[in-house]
């Protein structure tokens, strides 16, 4: 199924929380939403309506709220019994948005980079 959006950030669900998908032009973005076959992410803590911590809201964000969104939704990836997956699942496609497994996008790209050298 594709659809579009037109937002700042694109957002395809799924049942833990969301994905972003990067605009491909300025404003809008295709969206492709497929069938996910992740079973942890029914068991994923961020669930629910504390989800929006997990992702940068629509609007600006400054830097020191988005260090105590992060915080709060670390806090939550820190009681998730499936964060090991979750995280795997981020690094294997790349998420480039949000936290997952208990990092941010700029720790999991260390992350890469340090499994990488
Ligand atoms: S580790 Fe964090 S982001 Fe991943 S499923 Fe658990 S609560 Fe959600």
């Amino acid at each position: 199924m594709r659809f579009r959006k037109i937002s700042r950030i694109n957002l395809l669900l799924i049942p833990c929380s969301v994905v972003s998908v990067p605009p491909k032009q300025k404003g809008e973005a295709e969206v492709t939403a497929y069938h996910l076959d992740e079973s942890w992410q029914m068991k994923a803590a961020c669930r629910g309506p504390r989800a929006d911590l997990f992702f940068p809201p629509t609007h600006f964000e400054k830097k020191d709220e988005k260090e105590a969104r992060e915080r709060e939704a670390k806090l939550i990836c820190d009681t998730c019994s499936v964060k090991k997956s979750c995280l795997q699942y981020a690094l294997r496609i790349r998420e480039p948005h949000g936290v997952w497994g208990g990092l941010n996008e700029a720790e999991r790209k260390q992350l890469m980079a340090r499994e990488a050298s």
